[in-house]
């Protein structure tokens, strides 16, 4: 079988605070079009790895291939990479005095120089894949959790990014919202967006997942293509920490 090259990757990550190593050697390849969810403990370095990923934080080693290239350490080189990665957060981190189309607008605008109207056409298409069309006009307060979350996703598809990264989308919500977010990256992962998606939602991760990720401590302790993790094959570490979840 041949497997297509990694779309990103990373190669023995590794991240400390003060004394405290966070990422002990991180590797992790992701083509084109898969889908990993991430999953493992509180604690055991799931946020930090994604964003040694798209440098929101300088790892201390290690490297970040887009396309097989290294990412250069150098300011203007992470900002290349942010611009080919779209990152969606737990707690939305919405632009509170911009309304939800506006909140969209704002990267097309500044970054690549589109018209407002160009821009507001893009935000309304975008909004409308998200399903919350008729909520262009309504601020961050006005909206649900859910609406926010669908609002923050479309945010991140407006600069066209190659690759997205979700850390916990749905453990900031409400539970009758998990779902609608839910199925919104689904369906984008299904249309081909590469993604890597942090998430205890195992619903989720065995609809629209290629590979499950475990980690722990620090590492990455398992990786498993999708079929086999949920057909059971599972380490027993993996094992101990899904029955705490499940
Ligand atoms: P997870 O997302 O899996 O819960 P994190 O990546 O947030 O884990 O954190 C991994 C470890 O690194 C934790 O022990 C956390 O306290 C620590 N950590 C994360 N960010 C920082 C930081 N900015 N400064 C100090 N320690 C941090
Ligand atoms: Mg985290």
């Amino acid at each position: 079988m041949t497997r297509d090259k990694p779309l990103i990757e990373a190669v023995g990550v590794e991240k400390r605070f003060g004394g405290y190593t966070a990422l002990k050697g991180c590797s992790m390849a992701v083509a084109p079009g898969e889908t990993v969810v991430l999953i493992g403990p509180s604690g055991s370095g799931k946020s930090t790895f994604l964003r040694c990923i798209n440098l929101l934080e300088p790892p201390d080693s290690g490297s970040i291939l887009f396309k097989g290239k290294e990412v250069g350490r150098d300011f203007a080189s992470a900002v290349r990479l942010r611009r080919e990665i779209g990152m969606v957060f737990q707690n939305f981190e919405l632009f509170q005095h911009l309304d939800a189309a506006e909140n969209i607008m704002l990267a097309p605008m500044k970054v690549l120089g589109l018209s407002r109207h160009d821009a507001h056409d893009i935000a309304l298409g975008l909004l409308a894949k998200v399903r919350i069309r008729d909520k262009a006009d309504s601020y961050p307060d006005e909206l649900s959790g859910g609406q926010q979350q669908r609002v923050a996703i479309a945010r991140a598809l407006a600069m066209k990014p190659a690759v997205m990264l979700y850390d916990e989308p749905t453990s900031a919500l409400d539970p009758e919202m998990i779902r609608e977010v839910l199925d919104v990256m689904a369906d984008l992962s299904a249309e081909g967006m590469t993604s890597v998606v942090v998430t205890h939602e195992m619903g989720f991760a065995k609809r629209a997942a290629d590979r499950i990720v475990f980690m722990e401590a620090g590492e990455i302790v398992e990786t498993r293509a999708s079929a086999d993790f949920f057909g059971g094959a599972v380490g027993a570490r993996a094992r101990q920490f899904l029955d705490q979840i499940l």
